[in-house]
């Protein structure tokens, strides 16, 4: 099961973070890939930033997960448990395995991912007692959420060129409204999974029973909603809120 943290409890510091992603996963849309991006941050640094490029390379393993890690492990050896991963969409299966592999510390996301989710929304990779050889990590989802999600579903509005047969999309309609996220696992239980990854499962008082449905063309088949372009959680357009990053921690690129 996911864990999301509520907007309230998120840190701002973190949301800093967040953006910097977000621009990643925006820099991904606009050379059609699947808009997701990433951050990786140790003390108050990037020491890595990446977004797909599996369109690009024809490569279905280059998520910008893996693509920050092959820049990184040289320069930081394993294991990375002072690190943080800031990443649009929680870690599909494959990088939430590697993540752990490499001893990440902590993975905050942006919306879970239903399908693929390897951090609690499909399989508990980050969490499970069945890896013994690598340590679990703390994984909570929420950050930016909604901007997330309008990403992608801008991104599965239009059309896709490098598609086998490209379907026609003109007579989509991008929806604007976002479903609340899925039950939680309560995010007191995630500070203690390193000594115990498998406790406490209760519902978060901040969670519903709705089911996440964040990713894939699903929430772009009906003509529900409408053609207001995506807003931000401060009502601003998502393109142009993401440069607002704590540049004072930002170090040069
Ligand atoms: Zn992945």
């Amino acid at each position: 099961m996911a864990t999301y943290i509520s907007p309230e409890e998120q840190d701002p510091l973190d949301l800093g973070w967040m953006r910097e992603a977000l621009i990643m996963a925006e820099e991904a849309l606009a050379h059609d890939e699947v808009p997701v991006g990433c951050v990786f941050v140790k003390d108050g640094k990037a020491i890595a930033r990446a977004r797909n490029r599996t369109n690009e390379w024809r490569n279905a393993t280059l998520h910008a997960e893996l693509e920050a890690i092959d820049h990184l492990l040289p320069h930081h050896p394993a294991p990375l448990n002072s690190i943080t991963l800031y990443v649009t969409v929680e870690p599909c299966v494959m990088c939430a395995s590697a993540l752990r592999q490499i001893g990440i510390g902590r993975v905050l996301y942006g919306c879970g991912n239903e399908r693929f989710g390897g951090c609690g929304s499909l399989l508990d990779i980050h969490s499970t007692p069945h890896l013994p050889t690598d340590p679990p990590f703390v994984a909570q989802g929420g950050y930016y959420r909604e901007e997330a999600i309008m990403l992608l579903r801008r991104f599965y509005m239009s059309e896709n060129s490098k598609a086998p047969q490209p379907k026609k999309k003109t007579t989509r309609v991008l929806k604007t409204n976002i479903p609340p996220p899925p039950p939680s696992r309560p995010s007191s239980a995630l500070k203690n999974v390193q000594s115990t990854p498998s406790s406490a499962s209760a519902p978060s008082s901040t969670s519903t029973l709705t089911p996440d449905s964040d990713l894939g063309e699903k929430y772009n088949e009906s003509s529900e909603g409408s053609t207001t372009a995506g807003r931000g959680r401060q009502g601003l357009p998502i393109g142009s809120t993401l440069v607002a990053t704590p540049r004072n921690m930002t170090p040069s690129r």
